[in-house]
């Protein structure tokens, strides 16, 4: 049973309706089967099946290639309950939400037209990669490079890592470097289109030269997938370059920037979602448990300890959900966007950590759910960039928007 924490909702009939259906999805499907996903670390097909046919992955693709047409608020909204669900759940349209963000703001007509309405079913899923072996926060230093050909072709060659959705989409936005020569080298980097077979450790025909390893084995966010990607002599026609080539080359980093802007809107909910989770199992065990004759809600420390927790839950909420509005609304939101990430990541570690102490022992027990909790939590902290990165992030901005 979820447990209502917010009384000031400000949501919109359809986004009261949408959450409300999501959030029984989250109650029906998710919660009981994520827990035999979670220990086997197999892909939740079933649930995936059941969210195509909800239309969660066409949320925020427009009415005119087959999606729902819905605005980043709604799209955040959605996230919260998923992630409060399973924050893998939410990792399978994650990626996919920021690849249909890309095509949006700056895809060719043809390849809106190629690949939204595909996208919009959830008939081929999107990754979005960066991250290579010796690079994560420092993007600049990417090494994976794009050379074209005589016959107009690109050939990609280098290391991707930990990418989601590494094997099972169809299509995977990647950031090369197409000018090595760049000065400074974010000038010379391209966003790439880059099409395989869904499920294929080895891509053949056209699409030959993309090979997926084994996947990464890690300690949560566990079921869906990250993976190295090796582009080795991988053939990308000039079609293919975001956004077609005269506007696309070397346009690919600050292209990849906007879409994390939305992406740690997206970060921001699962933060918020699993936090809400937390405080839920943590109000119903901290009613039932006893100690010292009385339940262990009725001591004071435990008390505080979930009102620390409502309380930073919801700042985190209206942050993310401010955040969300004012991108939806056209305006700069980079500083509220790194402000919602850094709140909400922590603030849904912050909350699982509470959590597990409330529930004692029985927290560290595999049977219990903050335990998987607790090994998903921290991946927050991390994806979309580091907390530390956020800070940065902030800070520059802060000092952008008041110099003197
Ligand atoms: C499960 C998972 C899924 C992921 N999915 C994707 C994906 O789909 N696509 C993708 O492209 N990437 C993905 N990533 C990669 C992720 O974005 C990076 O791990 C992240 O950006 C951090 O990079 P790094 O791991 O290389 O750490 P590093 O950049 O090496 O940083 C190491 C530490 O140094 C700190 N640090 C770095 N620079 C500074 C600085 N200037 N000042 C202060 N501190 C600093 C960092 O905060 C961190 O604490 C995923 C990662 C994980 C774990």
């Amino acid at each position: 049973m979820a447990v209502e924490t917010a009384a000031y909702a400000e949501q919109t009939d359809i986004q009261r309706d949408i959450t409300e259906m999501v959030r029984q999805f989250a109650d029906e499907q998710i919660i009981p089967n994520a827990e035999k996903y979670d220990h086997e670390d197999s892909f939740p097909e079933p649930i995936v099946e059941q969210m195509k046919e909800l239309g969660l992955f066409g949320v925020t693709i427009p009415e005119e290639y087959g999606g729902m047409g819905l605005d980043l608020t709604t799209y955040a909204m959605i996230v919260e309950e998923l992630s409060r669900g399973w924050i893998s759940i939410s990792g399978v349209v994650n990626t996919h939400f920021i690849g249909s963000y890309l095509l949006m703001k700056f895809g060719t007509e043809e390849q809106k037209e190629y690949f939204l309405p595909k996208m919009a079913t959830g008939e081929i899923r999107a990754a979005f990669s960066l991250s290579e072996p010796e690079v994560g926060s420092d993007v600049q230093g990417i090494k994976a490079t794009a050379k074209k050909g005589e016959d107009g072709a690109w050939e990609l060659n280098g290391q991707k890592m930990w990418v989601t959705n590494g094997l099972g989409s169809g299509v995977v936005f990647v950031l090369m470097k197409s000018d090595p020569k760049a000065d400074p080298p974010y000038k010379g980097m391209t966003c790439f289109i880059t099409e395989k077979e869904p499920w294929a450790e080895e891509n053949e025909g056209e699409f030959a030269g993309l090979n997926v390893p084994p996947k990464i084995k890690k300690m949560g966010y566990k079921g869906v997938e990250s993976t190295e990607l090796v582009y080795d002599g991988y053939r990308c026609p000039p079609e293919r370059v975001l956004g077609g080539e005269e506007a696309g080359v070397g346009q690919g980093f600050i292209q990849m920037m906007d879409a994390l802007e939305v992406g740690r809107v997206n970060v921001a909910a699962r933060g918020v979602g699993i936090g809400q989770r937390a405080l839920e199992l943590a109000l119903r065990y901290s009613q039932e448990r006893k100690t010292f004759g009385k339940p262990i809600a009725a001591h004071q420390a435990i008390q505080f300890k979930l009102a620390d927790m409502a309380t930073r839950l919801e700042a985190a909420r209206l942050v993310t959900r401010k955040a969300a509005r004012m991108k939806d609304a056209g305006e700069r939101s980079d500083l509220e966007a790194g402000m919602a990430k850094l709140l909400a990541s922590e603030t849904g570690k912050f909350c699982v950590e509470e959590s597990f102490r409330i529930h004692g022992g029985y927290g560290y027990s595999k049977e219990y759910e903050i335990e998987r909790l607790y090994r998903d939590a921290p991946l927050l902290l991390i994806g979309e960039g580091t907390s530390e990165i956020q800070r940065m992030v902030i800070g520059k901005k802060l000092l952008q928007r008041h110099k003197i």
